[in-house]
This record gives C-alpha cells, sequence and structure tokens, in this order.
C-alpha cells in the first residue's frame, strides 16, 4: 500500500510527503488501514519501526478542531511523550489541531495554562495525567480515542494502577489502540478488560 491510496486527508498526505516519507513502513502499511476501519487496534512493534506515524496518522486524520481533548496518548517516560508529540505536531502540520506534552517535572501551572488554551490532542505519562484529572484540569469526557505507547514498559514501570484509572475516566464508546514491543499475560490481561475485540496487527 502508498501512502496515497490510505483514507486520509490531503493536508495529512502533504506533511508526510514534507516529512520525507516515501512508503510506509511494514507495520504502518498493516496497522493504518485497520485503524482507520475504526476498531481496536494492538501493534506489536518496536521503536524505529515507525510505530509512532502507525497510530499518529489516523489520529491526525480523525481529531477535528474544537476546544476539547478528544486523543489521548500515554506513553512511559517524559522524552517519549516529547518524541510522539513533535511527530503528531509534524504530521498534523496543515490542520489546524494543538497538540500538548504533559510530564511530571514540569511546572504543573503551565501545563494547566496550555490546556486552558483548548488542545485537541493530548501525550503524557500516567502519573502527571492522574495529577491533572484530581485537580480537574484534564477533562476526558470528549477523549474518543486512547492509545497506550510502549505498554511494555508502562507496565515494568509500575503504572498499572494509574493506566486502569485513566481507562476507566474515558468513555466506552471510544477507539483503544495498544502498542508493545512484547505481549506478556499481563498486557493481554489489559487489553482483555479495556479492548473491544481488538484486532493485533505484528511485523
Ligand atoms: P518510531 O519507530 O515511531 O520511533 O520512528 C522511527 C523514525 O522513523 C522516526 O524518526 C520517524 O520519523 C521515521 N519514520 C517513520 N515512518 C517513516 C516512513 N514511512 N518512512 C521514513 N521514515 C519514517
Amino acid at each position: 500500500i502508498k501512502f496515497n491510496e490510505l483514507q486520509i486527508g490531503e493536508e495529512i498526505k502533504k506533511a508526510i510527503i514534507e516529512m520525507g516519507f516515501e512508503e510506509p513502513s511494514p507495520i504502518q502499511a498493516k496497522a493504518i488501514p485497520a485503524i482507520l476501519a475504526g476498531g481496536d487496534v494492538i501493534g506489536q512493534a518496536q521503536t524505529g519501526t515507525g510505530k509512532t506515524a502507525a497510530f499518529g496518522i489516523p489520529v491526525v486524520e480523525k481529531v477535528s478542531t474544537g476546544r476539547h481533548v478528544q486523543a489521548l496518548i500515554l506513553t512511559p517516560t517524559r522524552e517519549l511523550a516529547i518524541q510522539v508529540s513533535g511527530e503528531i505536531q509534524k504530521l498534523s502540520k496543515h490542520k489546524k489541531i494543538r497538540t500538548l506534552p504533559i510530564y511530571g517535572g514540569q511546572s504543573i501551572v503551565h501545563q494547566i495554562k496550555a490546556l486552558k488554551q483548548g488542545v485537541q490532542v493530548v501525550i503524557g505519562t500516567p502519573g502527571r495525567i492522574i495529577d491533572h484529572l484530581r485537580r480537574k484540569t484534564l477533562i476526558l469526557d470528549h477523549v474518543n480515542t486512547v492509545i497506550l505507547d510502549e505498554a511494555d514498559e508502562m507496565l515494568d514501570m509500575g503504572f498499572i494502577d494509574d493506566i486502569e484509572s485513566i481507562l476507566r475516566q474515558v468513555k466506552n464508546e471510544r477507539q483503544t489502540l495498544l502498542f508493545s514491543a512484547t505481549m506478556p499475560p499481563a498486557i493481554k490481561k489489559l487489553s482483555r478488560k479495556y479492548m473491544n475485540d481488538p484486532q493485533t496487527v505484528s511485523i
């Protein structure tokens, strides 16, 4: 499959070309059509395979302008949150959507101000997301897409309770995507509990 054959807007195709991507990577070729179809998807892929754009392209396609947070991406570390945010920003260069990375160690006041500007895509580490949910400075009522990025790493870091608590605060009529390099039993259990008939794509 070619990027041009995907059911995505011209503004995203333009951004993809500007990023220098010529062909979808194998995980992108499998995951992007599956995610665009609307169902839950488990993607088994390591970092370096293009997994960020594999979920980033469909997310940018799906998100519309408006004041509410529509997509929430959870990452194990602040570095990954910043990296994913940068990639989504590039993919959405020609779309008027705002992306914000939220992580521990950065001033919460600064993050609260940024959230108040109206953000459509939030990328964050579980602990800091929970902090904002408790303060009601982040509202997930309009979130229709949740992505767990490097899910195995998040579980290894002990974020399971935070992840479950976050997932319980998002409406059930949502699309849930889970990306992980490995599929230990704890990940399978999480997917059974919080995903709806997920399709697995691996490379
Ligand atoms: P990731 O696995 O998401 O960390 O991506 C690894 C690197 O590959 C990043 O620098 C991406 O910008 C780049 N990349 C992602 N998809 C493609 C593609 N289809 N063609 C060329 N580079 C890509």
